[in-house]
């Protein structure tokens, strides 16, 4: 049995040496002026305090060098994605030459499909997780359309084979079976429904040793998992910053590009002026001059809004470390998991994985029989959390800002709806 006190959660987040963060981020009040129990992270991270200031120094720069600022602001315009890059780099386990930030999420998703998804007659299917997010199966099946053929007979859905998840040997046996028509593999690495992270370096290694090309959408797992992207293989990645990420709604996208790729001169791409070489860039001459690093992808000069929220987030990573980060966040989902699961009940269960090691930080409850009025009941009371049809609560207690405090009223308030 665990300790469901309060004093115990009190006493833990005591403990928490990360405890100093939550004070870094705006957490939304209730009407009553308490804070509300915010599990939503993965949905929209929260807003660090810091930010407003990030972004009035560019506005102030703006103000002061006109377009000068793009030499003679504080942190100059012109290189001002490169300041995000080696922190971005640390955060998902990646070589500072193997991370952009550029774009938005599935734009990005569609400029890696033009490098690395490349049907021929005969190998032309595009592997995709169990329920993906819809702006993955619409992305895939609109370049398969691109490329002339039929996304009925060319994308192949895994379908699960342990309650909503799906195992690395059905991953295995599918690639066995269809390994030789697949032209790319690519997996939401954290399902946006179920929280269950896929085992990126042996799905990469079995699917490369058949031919396919890899990539991964981690919007799920920048910032809330060790992804070690270098090391897993895969040929590509993104990500977006605006949910474990914190870097603002909408904000920028990051991307991957391992480092085998850089001086394929073959490799197809969509290009754009911010793609060619840094030195001859403004010479403005006709030819495309590939960087030789993941920047090479970029088309256009960034956002620099954006971009300083993004800084002023990728900061308090920094301070706080993906290993801290990640420490705590089993810790924290593991305390919340066992207090849900401390009562028996029928009216819900957990469909995530119970292996740390292939969850981050989310949990989906799912609830008997569609039944919504338990997610109106514990929304009434102060959690934001989210609903996801048909039938799941999503619920992601975040390393970074959320506390073991939060945990136990959640639970408190599940087990009051509950009774
Ligand atoms: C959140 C999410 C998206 C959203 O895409 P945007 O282009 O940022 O709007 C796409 N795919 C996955 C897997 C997501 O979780």
């Amino acid at each position: 049995m665990i300790d469901s006190s309060k004093e115990k959660a009190l006493e833990l987040d005591a403990n928490d040496p990360l405890k100093d963060f939550r004070n870094k981020y705006y957490i939304p009040k209730q009407k009553n002026g308490e804070d509300h129990i915010y599990l939503c992270g993965n949905s929209l991270g929260l807003q660090p305090k810091n930010c407003r200031d990030y972004i009035n120094q560019e506005l102030d720069d703006w103000a002061t060098f006109g377009v000068e600022g793009h030499f003679h602001a504080k942190y100059p315009w012109m290189p001002y994605h490169e300041f995000l890059t080696d922190t971005m780099a640390e955060v998902v386990g990646a070589k500072p030459s193997e991370v952009v930030v550029m774009n938005s999420l599935t734009v990005n998703l569609h400029l890696m499909m033009v490098s690395f998804y490349r049907p021929t007659p005969k190998r032309n299917k595009i592997l995709i997780e169990y329920n993906p997010f819809p702006s993955d199966r619409y992305a895939t099946c609109s370049q398969i359309k691109h490329h002339g053929y039929d996304p009925e007979e060319c994308l192949i859905e895994l379908k699960p084979d342990q309650g909503e998840n799906v195992s690395l040997e059905n991953i295995k046996e599918v690639l066995d079976q269809h390994g030789d028509e697949i032209a790319l593999v690519l997996i939401g690495g954290v399902n946006y429904y179920t929280g269950q992270a896929y085992r990126n370096k042996e799905i990469t290694s079995y699917a490369h040793a058949k031919g396919c090309k890899v990539g991964f959408d981690y919007a799920h797992g920048a910032g809330n998992l060790q992804l070690n992207l270098h090391d897993s293989g895969m040929d590509f990645a993104v990500w977006c910053s605006y949910k474990y990420l914190n870097s603002g709604p909408g904000s920028l996208s990051g991307c991957f590009v391992h480092e085998r790729h850089h001086e394929d001169e073959h490799l197809n791409r969509f290009a754009g002026w911010w793609g060619s070489e840094k030195k001859t860039r403004f010479l403005m001459e006709p030819t495309f001059v590939p960087i030789k690093s993941a920047e090479a992808w970029q088309l256009s000069n960034p956002p620099i809004f954006p971009m300083a929220a993004m800084r002023a987030s990728l900061d308090l990573f920094k301070e706080a470390g993906m290993d801290a980060l990640t420490t705590k966040s089993k810790k924290l989902t593991g305390y919340l998991e066992s207090l849900l699961l401390q009562n028996e009940n029928n009216k819900f269960s957990i469909i995530t994985p119970s292996n740390p090691e292939e969850r981050g930080c989310q949990l989906s409850i799912q609830v008997k029989d569609a039944d919504k009025k338990l997610y109106d009941q514990i929304t009434a009371k102060g959690v934001i959390a989210d609903w996801r049809e048909p039938d799941v609560i999503r619920i992601a207690p975040v390393p970074m800002y959320n506390s073991f405090e939060d945990a136990w009223k959640f639970v408190e308030l599940m087990n009051e709806a509950v009774s």
